[in-house]
């Protein structure tokens, strides 16, 4: 494979212009109520029917939205289409990126998807939309159809492990690429933080596009504080120029 030349790194502050919540950030629900985390939470989620309706009608909220992908995800699919290798390795669960028109293969999508509904009990896998009429219809916690297991939305929750496959891929990728953006996310936690490492130690540029400081600002060759929706295509714009400019030369 030719590159990834550039390797996005996305966390939920690409997908809070999309009317998605940032349920972690300085404001997000999990700071101003921290009894909300136990809705994303395995151990209450499977031991607490209570706990099931509640985090189903998060969900709901949020599909209710409708979210669209916003300008910086539309930038990201652009870029790929103008035939610089990009990937993409998100933090965010709701599919904005593949919505966006890049293709599925490009995106890893450390912590799953909501788009998905996953049986805890036999592995059965259904598209969110063959659940949520069950949910409109007024089940506050829907059934396997097949075996009467607890379903759940195909995220990594708290107390469960990430997809060893997944984090091997994006750690490859951090390993290959010659820039890695990361955008919208804190890079506190792991495996974010871990993943800027071995872009860095692989020789990578380091850009940070994010409201708030990282850890890694210092490390970085660019820091943008500015609203990603306008700033992220502007960064993309230029390395894609760069990239057509050195093709032209090559
Ligand atoms: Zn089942």
């Amino acid at each position: 494979m030719t590159g990834p030349l550039v390797a996005i790194l996305s966390g939920a502050g690409i997908s809070t212009e999309s009317g998605i919540p940032d349920y972690r950030g300085p404001t997000g629900l999990w700071r101003r109520d921290p009894e909300a985390e136990k809705l994303a939470t395995y151990e209450y989620y499977m031991a607490d029917p209570e706990i099931r309706r509640r985090s189903w009608q998060a969900r709901r909220a949020v599909w209710a939205l409708r979210p669209e992908p916003n300008a910086a995800h539309l930038a990201i699919a652009d870029l790929d289409r103008s035939g610089v290798p990009v990937r993409v390795i998100t933090q965010n669960v709701d599919g904005l990126h593949q919505r966006a028109g890049i293709p599925g293969r490009k995106v890893l999508e450390l912590h799953g998807t909501t788009r998905d509904v996953v049986c805890t009990g036999c592995d059965a896998r259904m598209p969110t939309e063959e659940v949520l009429p069950r949910l409109e219809a007024g089940e506050p916690d829907p059934a396997c159809l097949d075996c009467g297991g607890i379903l759940k939305t195909a995220t990594v929750m708290f107390g469960q492990e990430l997809d060893p496959l997944v984090l091997g891929q994006a750690a490859a990728i951090a390993r290959a690429c010659e820039v890695m953006i990361a955008v919208g996310t804190s890079l506190q936690v792991y495996p974010a933080a871990g993943l800027v490492d071995i872009a860095v130690d692989g020789g990578a540029r380091l850009i940070i596009v994010n409201a708030e400081p990282t850890p890694y600002d210092g490390l970085a060759g660019e820091v943008i504080r500015e609203p990603i929706g306008t700033s992220l295509p502007a960064v993309l714009h230029r390395l894609r120029r760069q990239y057509e400019e050195r093709e032209a030369s090559s």
